[in-house]
């Protein structure tokens, strides 16, 4: 510690991954002061207290914070916060959570990052490792924090999932294995609204490794292979348009393997998740478990036994030949061009909040071919109403319960109704969480008042 260093470490958001990263530094015996600009929940003050930590809420107080050693920062708060300038103006070096964890563990890090299929490769991965015997946990953006899983107990493998906010203040973070999924228009409020600043934090994943590092990526994704010739590592590209060697590849029907140990099949209709999308995380998620040295028939005993995390393509109930699906994570418009693709039928579609910049190009044609129905969701739909005016029946709603039951009256039986917003849910929602949750509950409600019916 520097001489005029009070602290060890500031630790700026009392989050999840602000308050793991400061269990962690009192574990390790650092002094650890921690400001928060807006307010601290109770139960974190109390805990807080009991650990001996110092800390302020309500705004940030630069003095203190510029005689630290070092200064962790929540994904939350933007590289352009005045507080972040403040203190690298003042020479105090920021560095993310994930920077600060990797320093106490040991364990293979497998670190997944894209705009898109995050979360279910990550939980994939895991299981299909864990299914195999492998001691692992995953952590990040996904579950606890990777301070808190360092902290709490080291497995032999920690699979992270990992944010483009997380990967901007890594300095010597490195992945033993990297997973690009893609990289498509998201979160550009936080970068200036240049797509190459948002690509190039993706890229940052590989910035410290080295040829004994392997990288898996998508290489039907023009960013994506632009982030590549960065990559000093092992590659395994993953192809769905083409057939690639050293890698996996689809071929219409089944996903091949074609890597240094071997080549095997797993039959596309043995999978257990739907759509296009899902096979890139299917095929990356099982490239990484021969990495590991999985056996090939131990992985379809994984893939088959696992389940993914609700609102991603969720498929919630059929009431009276109409299907409904929860696809409320799905905030931009890829998201939303992968669900719309995987349905086989006529499509109601529940779309709209908040409208991060969408461009909805991308998805017109499959909306002209299989949307009959639009249910606006959200309190300025015009985005919406401008963009799909041709859709045949367009109404607008306030609530997902009005959005499930004017989405039945559209359908017949045979459709599927459709949530997949494209947009974030804070206008009438808390997150995307408590939308699909609010959805599933009326979708089941309409469930049971139909069935009474018919019954009676
Ligand atoms: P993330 O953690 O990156 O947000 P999720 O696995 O939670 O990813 O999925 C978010 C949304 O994106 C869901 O609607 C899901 O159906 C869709 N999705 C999942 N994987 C992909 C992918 N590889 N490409 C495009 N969309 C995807």
């Amino acid at each position: 510690m520097s001489k005029r260093s009070i602290y060890n470490v500031a630790i700026l958001g009392s989050g999840e991954s602000g308050m793991g990263a400061v269990r962690l530094a009192v574990k390790q015996g650092l002094s650890v002061f921690l400001s928060d600009g807006g307010a601290i929940a109770e139960e974190k003050k109390i805990e807080l207290a009991a650990l001996s930590v110092a800390f302020e809420e309500g705004g940030h107080t630069l003095d203190t914070l510029c005689v630290c050693v070092e200064v962790i920062k929540s994904p939350g708060i933007p590289t352009t916060a005045a507080v972040i300038l403040g203190v690298r103006e003042a020479g105090v070096p920021v560095i993310s959570e994930i920077e600060f964890a990797s320093r106490y563990t040991t364990a293979k890090i497998v670190g997944i990052t894209g705009s898109n299929g995050k979360t279910t490769t990550t939980l994939l991965t895991t299981h299909l490792l864990r299914h195999a015997g492998i001691d692992v946990q995953s952590a990040g953006n996904v579950g606890n924090s990777f301070s808190e899983l360092v902290m709490e107990h080291s497995p032999a493998v920690i699979v992270l999932e990992l944010s483009s906010f997380q990967l901007d203040d890594i300095v010597t973070f490195q992945p033993d294995i990297a997973v690009l999924l893609n990289v498509t228009p998201d979160h550009l409020d936080r970068y200036q609204y240049d797509m190459a600043r948002y690509a190039a934090a993706k890229y940052r994943l590989f910035e410290n490794m080295t040829d004994e590092g392997l990288v898996i990526a998508n290489t039907d994704d023009a960013l994506v292979v632009q982030g590549l010739t960065q990559v000093s590592s092992r590659i395994q590209p993953v192809s769905l348009q083409e057939r690639v060697y050293g890698g996996a590849y689809f071929d219409m029907d089944h996903l091949i393997f074609d890597t240094e140990k071997d080549i095997e099949i797993i039959p596309a209709d043995e999978l257990p998740l739907i759509g296009k999308h899902n096979h890139y995380n299917q095929m990356m998620a099982v490239l990484v478990a021969i990495e590991m040295g999985v056996p090939f028939g131990d992985l379809l005993g994984g893939l088959r036994t696992f389940v993914n995390a609700p609102h991603r393509l969720e498929k919630v109930a059929t009431v009276e030949g109409v299907t409904f699906i929860n696809d409320s994570k799905a905030t931009n418009v890829d998201a939303v061009y992968y669900a719309l693709d995987a349905m086989e039928s006529s499509v109601i579609w529940i779309a709209g909040g908040v409208n991060k910049g969408n461009d909805y190009k991308q998805i017109s044609d499959l909306v002209k071919d299989k949307v009959k129905g639009l249910v606006c969701m959200g309190k300025d739909n015009v985005h919406l109403t401008d963009e799909f005016s041709e859709v045949a029946a367009v109404t607008e709603v306030q609530s997902a319960s009005e959005a499930v039951a004017r989405a039945f009256d559209m359908a017949r039986a045979g459709d599927t109704v459709l949530l997949s917003p494209a947009c974030a849910s804070f206008d009438l929602f808390k997150n995307y969480e408590d939308r699909g949750d609010q959805f599933k509950a009326a979708v089941l409600q309409l469930k049971e008042v139909q069935s009474k019916r018919i019954k009676a």
